[in-house]
């Protein structure tokens, strides 16, 4: 089932900078996609553009075989995961969590128990309390996974999540993205100029090359790496 729907979509900046040129790519439930290339080659913009932050140039995209409209529509949503964690500085870990369901306005009854699942999820229980520069930098990206996931969107975006950590804690967090879209069946795109991130993380790898950026390759991997 296809979740989301690039077709032939090309994306020239103000400045004439041709970033996106044909790029094809149709994303289907359960999938974890790598897009992999190297700086420049278009990533970030066809990223974007899959969130429903850019405006294409031309070529269309359909969510859930729909347009643009139907994200919000409840059960329909995606979340976007930013290089910096971008929380709250002002806002405690447990207020930064609920920030989307405040947005939506959402009133269940459940929110806190939701919140408490959302911080167990990525291995924050106990630090709901704390203020963000009072966590490491791989803790403050897990709170803005929680922060993603606590709406349970149907399709999760990262933008080189965790780049701006050093390698160890990178792995790690790595490692647990990886179980819990396994365990969880999330749809997942995921930029990357890691190839080792690509082929150890995803179940389709997707390498595009710079001017103009195209995609040049779409690998399937069906025989995953190793994975405990
Ligand atoms: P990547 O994520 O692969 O590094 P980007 O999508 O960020 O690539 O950029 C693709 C190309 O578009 C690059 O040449 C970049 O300089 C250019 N670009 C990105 N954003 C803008 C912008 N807002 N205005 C003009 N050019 C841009
Ligand atoms: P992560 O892999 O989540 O980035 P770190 O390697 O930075 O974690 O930290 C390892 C562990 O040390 C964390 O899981 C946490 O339990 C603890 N820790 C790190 N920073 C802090 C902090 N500022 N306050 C309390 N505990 C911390």
């Amino acid at each position: 089932r296809p979740v989301l729907q690039v077709s032939d979509v090309n994306k020239i900046y103000a400045n004439g900078t041709v970033a996106l040129k044909g790029a094809d790519l149709t994303v289907r439930q359960g999938e974890f996609v790598s897009l992999l290339g190297p700086s420049g080659c278009g990533k970030s913009t066809l990223l974007r553009i899959m969130a429903g932050l850019g405006d294409v140039t031309s070529g269309t995209v359909n969510w859930w075989e729909h347009d643009y409209n139907v994200i919000g529509d409840k059960g329909r949503k995606l979340a976007f995961v930013f290089q910096n964690a971008t929380l709250m500085p002002w806002a405690r870990v447990r207020k930064n969590v609920r920030l989307p369901l405040d947005l939506e306005g959402d009133a269940s009854t459940d929110i806190e128990g939701r919140i408490d699942r959302a911080l167990e999820m990525v291995g924050l229980t106990g630090f709901d309390n704390a203020f963000p520069r009072e966590l490491s930098g791989g803790m403050q990206m897990r709170a803005s996974i929680a922060r993603a996931m606590i709406t349970e969107p149907n399709l999760l975006l990262m933008d080189e999540p965790f780049g701006a950590l050093d390698e160890m804690t990178r792995n790690k967090l790595n490692d647990d993205v990886l179980k819990l879209w396994q365990k969880n069946g999330w749809t997942i795109v995921f930029v990357t100029h890691s190839v080792y991130e690509a082929v150890y993380l995803s179940s389709r790898v997707v390498v595009m090359a710079a001017r103009p950026g195209r995609i040049v390759e779409d690998i399937r991997i069906d025989e995953p790496y190793p994975r405990s």
